[in-house]
């Protein structure tokens, strides 16, 4: 490494919290699959900001429209009407077939809000006594770092000493029905889930789940929350993960590559009065719903169709599990995916995820670690065959060395 590069990271380190353990590189420029270091080393992005830059690095017309709206209006607050909202809600709401969207800027923002509207649903429309709402989770959950949010995580990393906690959460195993429908009681307003578990290592659950879970959902007048902030717009092959198992959420949170990585914005969607129970003045952002993430939004939504990205994610997807499946390494454990949403788990023998992540930096592939023993890999969705054979065989000269 160059002293610039150890200077911008001991630089990083004097003066900013350590709350986070990047990879050693420092990033200037990007474009497509690919990012270059300050040193110009170019990188296949595996990581794709946790699936926000699943339109590609600086893709040019999410740029334009970005600039053009920042030359002519960026922030209105909500006090007043932009002509940037609307157009948004509209193609937001024909894109994902929802009747209501409430816009926010980070996903927890977005997950906040969906557990403030199903709780004043459930008192105002589903008669549950004031004070006594219960939203079901699942175990291994990542859906944010908000108070209101850690609170009901399972890993002492993300909750230890962040406490005390709101209460009304109820954790169950994910996966298990019928752990879902022993812990539902009349006070239940919602259960709240991601369809793929992401930070817990891209966790797939068994065939069927989801199905038996919108029915114990009806049955229970529960609001089925589906947190598709990682899983959504495209990333495991289709618009929204739900719709590999058949069904809808009631409430559906977006976020991530809603703006293609250009601008932090998310969004709760529904698509009954879950979001109608919300009057002037209960709820709000300063910054959610402005004109130039709207514009943006807009712009990472039509590309997202307009290139075929959905459909080559499910394309590319299925030849880089197939790579990694013929993968013959004694390191590895098991290989799971869907779409472009994969990881290669390797066994506790192996050594941990992170060196195997380092070796790969040095063959021109940034992947990032996750829980010890998993390497996760989501590129950008615009990912071509020859770019997925690229990688595969610096995947497999990787895997096959040993860092235990
Ligand atoms: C990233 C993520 C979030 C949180 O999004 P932020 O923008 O980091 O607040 C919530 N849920 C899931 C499933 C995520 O992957």
């Amino acid at each position: 490494m160059s002293s610039s590069v150890i200077d911008f990271i001991a630089t990083e380190a004097r003066f900013g919290a350590q709350n986070y353990a990047p990879i050693g590189v420092v990033l200037s420029r990007g474009e497509g699959v690919w990012v270059w270091d300050t040193e110009g080393n170019r990188y296949l992005d595996c990581l794709s900001a946790y699936s926000a830059v699943s339109q590609g690095h600086c893709h040019p017309k999410i740029l334009a429209a970005m600039v053009e709206q920042a030359h002519r209006l960026t922030l209105t607050s909500r006090a007043f009407h932009n002509d940037q909202l609307a157009l948004f809600y509209e193609e937001i709401a024909a894109l994902t077939g929802s009747h209501k969207v409430l816009p926010m800027n980070s996903g927890a923002e977005a997950v906040e809000t969906a557990i403030k509207s199903v709780r004043k649903w459930g008192y105002e429309v589903k008669g549950v006594p004031d004070g006594q709402a219960e939203i079901i989770v699942c175990a291994n959950n990542f859906h944010g770092r908000t108070l209101g949010i850690v609170g009901f995580s399972t890993d002492p990393e993300t909750h230890g000493h962040f406490g005390p906690f709101a209460p009304g959460f109820k954790i169950i195993p994910f996966g298990d029905a019928a752990a879902l429908k022993k812990a539902i009681t009349p006070n239940t307003v919602a259960f709240l889930v991601e369809p793929i578990q992401g930070e817990a290592g891209v966790v797939i659950p068994p065939a069927g789940y989801f199905t038996e879970v919108r029915q114990l959902c009806t049955a229970n007048n529960v609001m089925l929350v589906l947190d598709e902030i990682q899983t959504g717009l495209g990333r495991t092959g289709k618009l929204l993960a739900e719709q590999h198992e058949g069904i809808e959420a009631d409430v559906t949170l977006l976020g991530k590559a809603l703006s293609g990585g250009f601008y932090p914005v998310s969004a709760v969607l529904s698509n009954n009065d879950v979001l109608g129970t919300l009057r002037p003045g209960q709820h709000g952002s300063t910054f959610g719903g402005n004109p130039l993430a709207c514009a943006v939004a807009r712009a990472a939504m039509r590309v997202l169709v307009e290139e075929g990205m959905i459909e080559n994610a499910a394309r590319q997807g299925a030849r880089f599990l197939e790579g990694l499946k013929d993968i013959r390494a004694n390191t590895i454990r098991e290989v799971r995916g869907r779409g472009l949403m994969l990881a290669v788990e390797l066994h506790p023998e192996a050594g941990r995820a992170r060196r195997y992540c380092e070796a790969l930096q040095g063959k021109g592939i940034l992947a990032k670690d996750t829980h010890e023993q998993t390497i996760r890999i989501a590129p950008p969705l615009v990912i071509t065959s020859d770019q997925v054979d690229w990688a595969l065989e610096r995947l497999a000269s990787t895997l096959t060395q040993d860092f235990s």
